[in-house]
């Protein structure tokens, strides 16, 4: 699951058009049959644009909801799929991105090579846990497994089955430079929870992964299985006792803390950290983030107080289980029996093209969307999203100077940030550099390790060198979006920039309705209370005065209070409160978006098409976004869990624009009207 500054929003965003042809002059440009006509404007925005859609549109068997935005995400990995399969038929020259495209996903499909190698790619790593003998050995072992494979703040990937995870992230004390930060690892299941959580579902689920452990030892011919298998989750269990919880990992304040490298022994006494850095090749590195400290202490006490064959036994069901993915069939289908379907309830594989096309367009990620850019996001494109970028940043900076609730001295520092925002569009401006990796055509799990260890190593050179703010943490051809806090940044990939999402053979104010509102949503992220952690350098400096936070609470409250009123079920209503920052961005996101169309018009309306004035298409667009199904049960989960309101109330943002009630005549007495005072205008 994306963090909550990944626009998990969204996944679940939705627009005027399925992703077919672009518009005709015969074909409609605003789709007006997906309206319905029947229903007053004022009396619900959401049924009177998408009625007829809603009537129409059925959703498909294996999936749980449906909006446009699910069929431009088959679409995107068709498209992936066919470039990687035509990379892989290439006859491309040797070391060239291409041929490496190509030759990672030949290995994938390769089966009869997979079970030709056996465990035989595995062999080096198991004998190195076999030799261990002392304590020194063991820490040079855990130190070689160190890997940048986890992210606090950016994708927000929290854990890592290796003993611990490495993030080399701007410092957030001194922006200027890389600092590594070292959290918790070492669990097999993603969360503690998992471990000591005393209700039955997760009991069961610790009976079936420590029969899922011995089941892996079984397949690789280790004697004795299930009684390691209780030794190797015991220790697991421990571990989890001394992880902290998610949401302490969640809080920057929590995990900022420097440890200079002689601090570790002190600190954290147990793990040979000497050995252990050497090993990571960190030995030169004189200070780290320790942002789990708790946790950094407690494994280092495991790492003396259980036995040294112990550690053995779970090191080697952990080299099993790392990369399982691209084992032999067995352990495939042991992974996926345990994995997918006990822990998700995934009652299928999927198909192994489909397995391969994912890790191939995740290791080469860039560099297959450098193809995809280069045959689907005409520079055209990227230009026009760009001018609307600059637009909704223009906007955003009128508003703050308009604000009457923001201390002056707050604005400016608003201000500065937003000078210094950086808004990447479609792809970075400078690629990722793939040429120190090596990829074999015939070795499926060497490539796999051997992408990990480059991935770390091009993440480590990085400490010491000046931070690159253009920096992309999201691949071209993802249909998604993040935030960058610390960055100062946002990463809109190409393949959300496109139709029906975004689309050059419509009036560009409907762009600005659906899209536009997006970008200016994730803009507000990095003003609104989150935002105001990191200052515009992307120094943890909160630049808000206390009298700031005041006005923020008591607007955020009555929007809250409009959110609680929303109730999709008799027995379930909107939870207004765990919504609140969300719901806030879309306000923000709405009028900024409104003031850039406005703006990019010369301040004047857009023309009427087929009947509907400039702002009504604006608005129209907008609500048409938001179309989607829901099969029940997942709404009323996503209603409990999701710090996004269901689509079809963020549709009724609009209630608090005064343009909407002028574009549609909406009156008192109609449902959605709120008197002007009710209308909440935060930015
Ligand atoms: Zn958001």
């Amino acid at each position: 699951m994306p963090g909550r500054r990944l626009l998990l929003c969204l996944a679940l965003l939705a627009c005027t058009r399925a992703a077919q042809l672009p518009s005709t002059p015969e074909r409609p440009v605003i789709d007006v049959a997906g309206m319905d006509p029947a229903v007053a404007p004022g009396d619900d925005f959401f049924l009177y644009a998408n009625g007829g859609w809603i009537k129409s549109t059925e959703i498909p068997a294996d999936r749980s909801s449906w909006g446009p935005t699910s069929a431009l995400e088959e679409l995107t990995s068709k498209r992936v799929a066919d470039l990687i399969a035509e990379a892989a038929r290439s006859e491309a020259a040797a070391g060239s991105e291409a041929r490496k495209i190509g030759d990672f996903y030949a290995s994938y499909m390769d089966e009869a090579a997979i079970e030709t190698r056996g465990l035989a790619p595995l062999e080096p790593a198991l004998e190195r846990i076999a030799a261990v003998s002392d304590a020194q050995g063991l820490a040079r072992v855990l130190g070689g497994t160190l890997r940048a494979d986890v992210d606090v703040l950016n994708n927000t990937i929290l854990d890592t089955d290796n003993l611990f995870g490495l993030w080399v992230a701007q410092d957030l004390n001194d922006p200027s430079r890389y600092s590594p930060f070292l959290l918790q690892g070492g669990l097999g299941l993603t969360d503690r929870d998992y471990y000591l959580d005393p209700a039955q579902r997760m009991a069961d689920i610790r009976t079936k992964y420590q029969a899922h452990i011995a089941a892996v030892l079984k397949l690789a011919g280790i004697a004795g299985g299930e009684e390691k298998a209780r030794r190797i989750f015991e220790l697991e269990r421990r571990i989890a006792q001394v992880h902290a919880p998610r949401v302490d990992t969640e809080d920057v304040l929590k995990g900022n803390n420097h440890w200079a490298r002689e601090d570790f022994p002190k600190r954290a006494p147990g793990l040979d950290w000497q050995a252990y850095f050497a090993a990571a090749g960190l030995d030169g590195q004189k200070e780290f983030v320790a942002w789990h400290p708790g946790a950094i202490a407690g494994i280092a006490a495991l790492v003396r107080e259980q036995p040294l064959e112990v550690w053995k036994e779970y090191l080697t069901f952990r080299a099993l289980e790392h990369q399982a993915e691209f084992l032999p069939r067995s352990f495939v289908e042991e992974d996926f029996a345990f994995h997918q379907k006990v822990l998700f309830g995934t009652p299928k594989m999927r198909d192994r093209w489909k397995r391969a096309v994912r890790a191939t367009s995740a290791v080469l990620g860039e560099a297959v969307g450098k193809l995809y850019v280069a045959r689907y996001f005409p520079a055209a494109e990227k230009a026009r999203a760009e001018e609307m970028v600059r637009n909704i940043v223009a906007a955003f900076g009128r508003r703050i100077d308009a604000l009457t609730w923001m201390t002056p001295q707050t604005k400016a520092r608003a201000k500065a940030k937003l000078a210094v925002l950086i808004v990447g569009v479609g792809y970075p401006d400078k690629w990722r550099d793939y040429s120190e990796l090596e990829i074999v055509r015939d070795d499926a799990f060497g490539n796999a390790a051997r992408y990990s260890l480059f991935n770390y190593r091009q993440k480590v050179a990085r400490l010491g060198q000046p931070v690159d703010r253009s920096e992309w943490v999201m691949n071209p051809q993802l249909v998604n979006a993040v935030n960058l806090p610390a960055l100062n940044a946002l990463n809109f990939p190409a393949a959300i920039l496109q139709p029906p999402l975004f689309d050059p053979s419509r009036p560009a104010v409907m762009d600005y309705g659906a899209t536009g509102a997006v970008i200016g949503h994730e803009i507000s992220h990095s003003f609104d209370d989150s935002g105001a952690l990191f200052d515009e350098k992307g120094r943890l400096d909160n630049w808000w005065t206390d009298a700031d936070f005041a006005h923020f609470k008591a607007s955020s409250e009555q929007l809250a209070k409009q959110f609680d009123g929303y109730r999709p079920f008799p027995d379930l209503a909107v939870n207004g409160k765990l919504t609140s920052g969300e719901n806030i961005a879309d306000v923000a996101g709405l009028a900024a978006a409104f003031d850039a169309y406005r703006l990019s018009q010369g301040g004047k309306e857009a023309p009427s098409i087929e009947g509907f004035t400039g702002d009504q298409q604006f608005f129209i667009s907008f609500a048409q976004g938001w179309r989607r199904k829901f099969r029940e049960p997942l709404l009323r989960q996503l209603i409990v869990i999701d710090g996004h309101a269901p689509s079809q109330y963020r549709a009724l943002t609009v209630r608090n624009l005064d343009a909407w009630y002028e574009a549609f005549a909406v009156k008192p007495g109609q449902a959605l009207f709120l008197a002007p005072p009710e209308r909440v205008h935060i930015w």
